[in-house]
């Protein structure tokens, strides 16, 4: 069993260090093939920062193609619901091009494997929506693409991988294992070994080994920008407290980062906490689990007693991860944020009450966050006058089929 130190404080602007940790967490534990590949990427990405011509160019496609800034929107009938003059904005990610934030981060790295290039692109998908933003990506920048998924999951999200396909890329089925994402990074981890001088790996989230958790950080962060202006425009002052859900925790690092520095913000981090909290039967790794080694990188990750990874749940596709980002197993430690989970009933009813508060159906990803502050409200725990940001990661189009069966609704 892996053993952590505490790290004392929180520090926000030193993070990652150059051995790609925050912390105790983070790192590269790859094989030696893979090395290199990593430190040509990280040495592009410095490049990149300092490089104003790709600076404006991913600027504009943000503007212009993803259609940023995405609004911050004051929700008054879902907020009167939560506590005495509370207000809660949402963060409206939900309306960026392909209906969530991970446009964001498959923009940046499609323009850095060009820049770089690399005129093959691999990636891995669990509920499609990662594989569906990086097909859209490449289809845009005229890059080849290859998606990895398991075969379970190809058949639970057809219509994803229908998707993919009509942008043009490849789904390659993985058979191995569960079937499932974990399964999918490992494959696309093997495929990136063996085609490593024309092949950029596009990683979904804040995961992975370095630098990757600092890259998708740094290309989910403009949410944060873009809300931190936003709120002080709109009210004036910094909020009490931000929400998002946690997966491997892009959307959630993406809000956080840019207001780590101001330690009156509280931090909150929504985990999928599926129909129990029984080891299996869950997806919630900063809660339930304990620090350890998967895909790359030491964090916190559900395990059994003898290191085996073990099986999650989630009514949301896309929070069914074992592990999370390095950076919020930091955040946890240091105390800079709090991890809490909410149950599929949880976040279905947060789907149900904005949709009908405020005519906006969330994805069943973000329900969990909304799922979590309703029942807060609800128990008394929001003190009066707070001011809220929720981080609305997604639309909730893809997720009917399941959210009416939940319901026992039959289309
Ligand atoms: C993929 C996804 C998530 C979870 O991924 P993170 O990396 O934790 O953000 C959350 N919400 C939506 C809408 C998603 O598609």
């Amino acid at each position: 069993m892996q053993k952590t130190v505490k790290t004392s404080s929180y520090q926000h602007a030193l993070y990652p260090d150059q051995r790609g940790r925050f912390g105790d967490f983070g790192g590269k534990f790859v094989p030696e093939s893979l090395m290199a590949a990593l430190d040509e990427l990280e040495t592009a990405y410095e490049a990149a920062l300092k490089d104003e011509a790709f600076q404006a160019e991913l600027h504009d496609e943000l503007i212009n193609y993803v259609g940023r800034e995405t609004p911050l929107n004051y929700v008054p009938r879902f907020s009167a619901l939560l506590g005495k003059e509370v207000k809660l904005y949402l963060k409206r990610e939900d309306l960026a091009h392909t209906g969530a934030h991970k446009i964001n981060n498959a923009m940046g790295q499609g323009l850095l494997a060009k820049r770089m290039g690399k005129q093959r692109i691999i990636a891995e998908t669990g509920a499609g929506q990662h594989g569906v933003a990086t097909a859209t990506v490449c289809a845009k920048l005229g890059l080849h693409c290859i998606i990895y998924m398991g075969e379970v999951d190809i058949q639970r999200q057809s219509l994803n991988v229908f998707r993919m396909k009509l942008l043009g890329a490849e789904v390659r089925s993985v058979d191995t294992g569960g079937k499932t994402l974990k399964d999918a990074i490992n494959e696309a981890i093997r495929d990136w070994v063996t085609n490593v001088e024309d092949t950029f790996y596009l990683f979904g989230t804040a995961a992975g080994p370095a630098p990757y958790p600092r890259i998708v950080r740094d290309f989910q962060s403009v949410i944060g920008r873009e809300a931190r202006q936003q709120i002080m425009e709109k009210e004036g002052r910094l909020p009490d407290s931000i929400y998002a859900c946690i997966g491997g925790g892009s959307n959630a690092i993406g809000i956080f980062y840019p207001f780590a520095d101001a330690p009156e913000v509280k931090l909150i981090g929504v985990e999928a906490g599926g129909t129990s909290m029984e080891p299996g039967h869950h997806a919630s790794s900063l809660v339930a689990g304990r620090p350890g080694v998967l895909h790359g990188a030491m964090s916190y990750l559900l395990q059994s007693e003898d290191g085996q990874i073990l099986d999650t749940q989630s009514i949301s596709a896309g929070l069914d991860y074992p592990g999370v980002g390095p950076e919020h197993s930091y955040m946890k430690d240091t105390g800079r944020a709090s991890y809490v989970t909410a149950n599929d009933a949880t976040a279905l009813k947060g789907l149900q009450v904005l949709s009908e508060t405020e005519g906006i159906i969330p994805a069943l990803e973000s329900a969990h966050a909304l799922g979590y502050v309703l029942e807060q409200g609800e128990q008394g725990k929001i003190p009066d006058g707070s001011l809220l940001i929720l981080n609305l990661s997604g639309r909730g189009d893809k997720d009917m089929g399941t959210v009416a069966k939940a319901l026992n609704v039959k289309l």
